[in-house]
């Protein structure tokens, strides 16, 4: 079995260390000429912590990441809602991670250059169609810096990781259309600043008809004085998207700012840290309907290609790497290579289109609306009287088990 992988993303270098984990060759071909740490912060739930620490990604991942403590909820004046302790700190037998996207991309492409060799990832290669046959399927490409035609390549199966702008799901689903805008736009930096709460605190705060929140640390002591990388993103209700849907995009703090411009809290000077931060980008909060199908025959799709979901609920890198499990098991299960990719997607369709639709309904950060309305946006006395530890648990809960990071799941097949 030969298995050719587009992309090496988050999702592409996991499926790489998996398959050869397991025995399987692949080869990975990505566009950009060469792979940089870009991207801002991410999050490792502790269901796709799980699968790493399967790869011995653990103690690589630790030594660059921050291990999160706690998800806390506040409103905008800066009041407690809510904290759920996240990973190791909340009994899972994994930790969550908050991590530089970056950072991550390169511990994932160390260990598979450092495992599968130099030779099976190509860069620079812009993969522009598919096609297959009775025995095997084969990747067509051009040069990302020319545009010019170079050799295709073949495989037993192609599998394309190739994100959210995805060419092979274009090819396999024509007349899809632009990606579906959620009505957010959202605007990431990252500051250099001392910790705050307990160093290793996810927040989110407000509610998005005013502006939301949410901000994490991603590295630990980056200088002398003890400083982290805080990574913070504000979303906002808006009627029109941010014009381009590109990751690396700058965007400009008086189009977000005035929305946060007295949010100082005794724990978290918000307008000081995007002041003070080293870039600013700006991206839509965009996804797209589930696929009836992802792929067919020999060619499918993984990650945000085959499920673009709007980051509301830190789980867009996670479903990519659990995809990556359910696939490579398939493949060792099935003889036939059509047979396995019919598995993997009869695992992994359904599950992936519930937390798509879940995270544009009720995410974790459902509990923030939930505050915002019944207390028409107006500080509270105690949050008792708003709303119960039962309710708020309820709407938490609900997410991690259509997540697949519910306590009972994780042990039934930890
Ligand atoms: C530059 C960049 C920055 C990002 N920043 C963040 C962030 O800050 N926070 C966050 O939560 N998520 C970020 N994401 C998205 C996040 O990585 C994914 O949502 C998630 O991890 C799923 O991973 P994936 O492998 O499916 O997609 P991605 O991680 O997006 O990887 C897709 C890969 O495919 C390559 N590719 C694309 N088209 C082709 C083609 N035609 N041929 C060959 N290769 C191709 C891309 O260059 C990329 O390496 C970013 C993605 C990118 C590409």
């Amino acid at each position: 079995m030969r298995v050719l992988i587009v992309g090496a993303g988050i999702g592409g270098l996991t499926l790489g260390l998996r398959l050869h984990r397991a025995g399987i060759e692949c080869r990975i071909y990505e566009a950009v000429p060469e792979l940089k740490p870009l991207g801002v912060g991410i999050n490792l739930l502790p269901h796709a912590t799980r699968d790493l620490a399967e790869l011995g990604l653990l103690p690589a991942l630790e030594r660059v990441a921050v291990t999160t403590r706690e998800i806390a909820y506040y409103n905008r004046f800066g009041q407690f809602i809510y904290s759920d302790p996240s990973g190791r700190y909340g009994g899972y037998d994994w930790p969550q991670f908050s991590i530089h996207r970056g950072d991550l991309q390169m511990v994932l492409l160390e260990a598979f250059i450092e495992r599968a060799g130099p030779k099976a990832l190509i860069t620079g290669h812009r993969c522009v169609g598919v096609d297959q046959d009775a025995d095997g399927a084969n990747a067509h490409f051009v040069s990302t810096t020319t545009g010019t035609p170079l050799p295709s390549y073949r495989a037993d199966v192609v599998i394309a990781c190739d994100g959210i702008h995805s060419a092979v799901r274009k090819q396999l689903h024509p007349g899809e259309g632009a990606p579906r805008y959620f009505g957010l736009n959202m605007w990431r930096g990252v500051t250099r600043m001392k910790p705050y709460l307990t160093g290793a605190s996810m927040v989110r705060i407000g509610w998005a008809e005013t502006a939301k929140l949410l901000v994490y640390p991603i590295r630990n002591n980056i200088d002398a004085e003890g400083r982290q990388l805080i990574n913070w993103v504000c979303s906002i209700a808006q009627d029109t998207p941010i014009l381009q849907q590109d990751w690396n995009r700058p965007g400009r703090l008086e189009d977000f700012l005035p929305a946060m411009a007295d949010w100082s809290f005794d724990w978290l000077d918000v307008p000081a840290m995007c002041r003070a931060a080293d870039e600013i980008l700006e991206y839509p909060m965009m996804d797209r309907d589930p696929l009836p199908s992802w792929g067919g025959g020999r060619v499918t799709l993984l990650g945000d290609a085959a499920h673009p979901m709007i980051p509301r609920g830190a789980n867009g890198g996670a479903q990519a790497i659990l995809d990556c499990t359910a696939l490579v098991k398939a493949l060792v299960a099935h003889a036939d290579p059509v047979a396995a990719l019919k598995a993997y997607e009869a695992e992994r369709l359904s599950a992936t289109a519930k937390v798509v639709l879940r995270n544009r309904e009720a995410p974790p950060d459902a509990i923030l609306e939930e505050v915002y309305r019944r207390t028409g946006d107006k500080p509270f006395t105690r949050i008792e009287d708003v709303i119960s530890e039962e309710e708020l648990a309820a709407l938490n809960d609900g997410y991690k088990r259509v997540a697949g990071f519910d306590h009972e799941r994780l042990r039934a097949v930890g």
